[in-house]
C-alpha cells in the first residue's frame, strides 16, 4: 500500500494520517505492552515519527511513570490513536487501521510475534515467535 490513511477514533472527534508504509508489524506479548495499552497482545504497526500526522481534533497524552512510553488519546473518547515507544516511533494498534480501511490492509499483517516469553495466551500460527526482540532466540515447539 503507498499513499496516505485517515484513521480517525471511535467517536470521530480525532483523526490522524498514516503516510506510506509501517517501519515494522508485530503482535507484541510484552509485559510493558500489555499493561500500557490493557490488551493480553498488541497488535500493531510501528512508524517513524513524522509518518504519523495528527489532522484533527482535540487529543490528550499519557506518559509511563517509569518506562520511555507515551500514549497519545482521544480528549473524548479515549481511544488510543497511537503510543510513542522508547526509540521515539508511533506505535499503532491494528485496531484503530482496521476499522479505517473495513479490515487491516494485507501488506500491514503482523509478520512476527515480539516477547514471546512474557506471553500470557498462546498462539498457534506460522509466523515467527521471538522470545524477546526480533534480534534475538526463537521460540522453539517442545
Ligand atoms: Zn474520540
Ligand atoms: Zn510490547
Amino acid at each position: 500500500m503507498t499513499g496516505i490513511l485517515t484513521v480517525q477514533c471511535m467517536c470521530g472527534q480525532a483523526a490522524f494520517e498514516l503516510h506510506g508504509e509501517p517501519a515494522a508489524r508485530a503482535h507484541c506479548h510484552c509485559n510493558a505492552c500489555r499493561d500500557f495499552y490493557g490488551s493480553a497482545i498488541l497488535s500493531a504497526t510501528a512508524w517513524n515519527a513524522g509518518a504519523v500526522q495528527i489532522t484533527r481534533g482535540e487529543t490528550a497524552g499519557f506518559t509511563h511513570p517509569v518506562r520511555q512510553m507515551s500514549r497519545t488519546f482521544c480528549a473524548r473518547c479515549g481511544e488510543t490513536l497511537f503510543g510513542t515507544n522508547r526509540l521515539g516511533m508511533r506505535v499503532v494498534p491494528n485496531s484503530i487501521v482496521a476499522r479505517a480501511g473495513g479490515s487491516l490492509p494485507q501488506a500491514w499483517q503482523p509478520s512476527m510475534h515480539l516477547f514471546y516469553r512474557h506471553r500470557v495466551i498462546d498462539v498457534d500460527d506460522v509466523l515467527p515467535k521471538y522470545l524477546d526482540g526480533w534480534d534475538g532466540p526463537q521460540f522453539v515447539l517442545a
